[in-house]
């Protein structure tokens, strides 16, 4: 645990599973937590497709793994035909939601405005909102992910969050999905720089989790991990198969 900060790891399940795999993965997840009782030092979380959110969520009864959302509407309820609200994640169980995913922002033109508005709905409902800050590989190129990051920090978090109502992620878009990885010295300065603006602009950054994602595996897990600013990983395609998710799982510092 670094400066008091529990580690998370998050599995983002993106849209894969029908009910048998997915109860099939969240059993094999919930086994191998049982099997480390005590010495679990952190908080695993696994996002399940909609779908399977009731089904999983009962899976993981009894169990410490933690159950989130994907995504959720800015609103409580309504009309708004294929949305899911932060409440309904919330009544069956979910503690988190992933919201700003590079994924929602690209194909569902979310803005930062848009995902503060998710971000203060997850907040109001109870749950603790997973936003997902990254650069595009141009923007990279160009030399901007420091201000784009910064800029996206400052207008897709709620002004108003504590700590425990927020984990940051910095997943670089061309990270995502490609086997590609940043630097650890890339990524370590992106983690100090979110660091030092979540310390500006909610006061407590010290106290933030900040999570790395894009191509989290087995194999770069423990030296990534490592990193002071980094408390723990979003984890898209390894968190398919039990065994590497829990291997990034047993990665973290002791
Ligand atoms: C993600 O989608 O959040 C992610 C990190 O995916 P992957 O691990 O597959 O790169």
């Amino acid at each position: 645990m670094k400066s008091g900060r529990k580690p998370l790891i998050a599995a983002n399940w993106k849209m894969n599973g029908l009910k048998a795999d997915g109860l099939a993965l969240a059993n094999a997840v919930v086994l191998r937590a049982a099997n480390a009782g005590a010495s679990l030092g952190c908080d695993v979380l696994i996002s399940p497709p909609a779908t399977l959110i009731d089904a999983v969520g009962a899976a993981l009864q009894g169990s410490p793994v933690l159950l989130g959302g994907q995504d959720c509407h800015d609103k409580p309820s309504g009309a708004y035909t294929g949305d899911i609200a932060a409440p309904m994640l919330k009544d069956l169980g979910a503690t988190h939601v992933i919201l700003g995913h590079s994924e929602r922002r690209a194909y569902h033109a979310e803005s930062d405005a848009v995902v503060r508005a998710k971000s203060e709905a997850a907040l109001a409902a109870g749950l603790i909102a997973i936003i997902c800050v990254g650069e595009t590989e141009a923007q990279r190129d160009a030399g901007e992910t420091l201000s784009v990051i910064i800029g996206q920090i400052d207008e897709s978090i709620p002004a108003t969050a504590t700590p425990d109502q927020v984990v940051v992620a910095y997943e670089p878009v061309w990270a995502i999905g490609t086997g590609r990885t940043p630097t650890l010295a890339e990524i370590a300065e992106v983690h100090g720089e979110i660091r030092s603006r979540l310390a500006q602009r909610l006061g407590r950054g010290a106290e933030t989790r900040i999570l790395y994602g894009g191509s989290v595996k087995p194999s770069n897990a423990v030296e990534v991990l490592a990193l002071e600013d980094v408390d723990g990983a979003l984890v898209g395609g390894a968190s398919l198969k039990a065994d590497d998710f829990w291997a990034i799982v047993v990665a973290l510092p002791g």
